[in-house]
């Protein structure tokens, strides 16, 4: 297939790769001209606007960094550019009202259009390994696993447009809890005389189970391998998850969720992005506490 690929970042750059090595015609477009050099070493094909990338494509895939850019790339850019019968499939993480805005445009011009979010971090994007979110019709779903594939570890239709990012948006809320969580009580147990790998070693076999305890350990030196063994570099940003909690917390706004300890995360990702841990991975809590 000719698939346009827009937005090469930490994300996008890797995902782009993963289709060319799966054998697609690549037309890679981002502002960034390091970001198009790496593509171009990656077997993708550079294009100096997102309006000549999608020219002639079976598809139109973005991962950029949020609703806004999301919005005027679709509006100005490839609805009405792309050949008609193009498939659009927006990767970013963006609040919900945008989504389906842009949707609604791109079908209304006669395009299928889904939401597709992410869950995995910049490693899962290299290696293929990521879960997708889509929101959108059941055809356009069908025509977008194909696309997905060889990217992914699992796509999985979430309901219909928007549907992708209200998964994504209440995936990371929770993930933000149980780090939070899990931060807290290690800390707590480590007070109280109790070893934190010995905490560990309980609650990961008992009922506070959970991935940020046994797959993500946000203790230096403690459980899992996790970026904490390595000054909390890499990983997933506090910044990042910041921007996630902020949806979820406009979501909950408009839609009258109840969402304390969602909005307690928050206060505490503010407070940690405040304090210059931003760049940090988000198990960063730890050091706060
Ligand atoms: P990034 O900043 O590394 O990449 C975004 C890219 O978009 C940059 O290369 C930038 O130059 C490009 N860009 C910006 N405006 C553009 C435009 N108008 N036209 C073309 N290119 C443009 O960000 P990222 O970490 O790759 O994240 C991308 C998206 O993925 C975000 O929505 C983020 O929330 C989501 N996400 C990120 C992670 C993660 O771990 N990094 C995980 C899941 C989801």
């Amino acid at each position: 297939m000719k698939i346009a690929f827009i937005g090469l970042g930490n994300m996008g750059g890797g995902m782009a790769a993963n289709l060319a090595k799966a054998g697609h015609d690549v037309r890679a477009f981002d502002l960034s001209e390091a970001a198009l050099a790496h593509a171009r070493d990656a077997g993708c094909t550079d294009f100096s606007s997102a309006r000549e990338a999608v020219e002639g494509v079976d598809a139109v895939v973005s991962m950029l960094p949020n609703g806004a850019i999301v919005d005027k790339v679709y509006t100005d850019e490839v609805i009405g550019h792309a050949p008609a019968g193009a498939l659009l499939i927006d990767c970013s993480t963006i609040d919900i009202a945008t989504a389906r805005k842009v949707i609604d445009a791109a079908q209304a011009s006669g395009y299928e259009m889904v939401d597709a979010p992410v869950s995995g971090g910049i490693a899962a994007a290299n290696g293929g390994t990521l879960t997708f979110m889509v929101g959108g019709t059941d055809s356009a779903f069908a025509r977008a696993e194909k696309v997905l594939d060889p990217m992914a570890k699992a796509v999985i239709r979430a309901g219909d447009a928007g549907a992708g990012q209200v998964a994504k948006m209440c995936n990371n809320m929770l993930l933000a809890c149980h780090m939070i969580g899990t931060c807290e009580a290690l800390k707590l147990a480590e007070r109280n005389g109790l070893a934190m790998d010995k905490f560990h070693e309980i609650s990961s076999k008992s009922t506070g189970y959970c991935w940020s305890l046994n797959d993500y350990t946000p203790a230096p030196g403690v459980g899992a391998a996790s970026p904490a063994d390595n000054g909390y570099a890499g990983g997933f940003a506090v910044a990042l998850m910041l921007k996630d909690l902020r949806l979820a917390m406009d979501a909950a706004e408009r839609s009258g969720a109840k969402v304390d300890l969602g909005s307690k995360a928050a206060e505490i990702y503010e407070a940690a992005d405040a304090a210059g841990l931003g760049g940090k991975d988000f198990g960063a809590i730890f050091e706060t506490l």
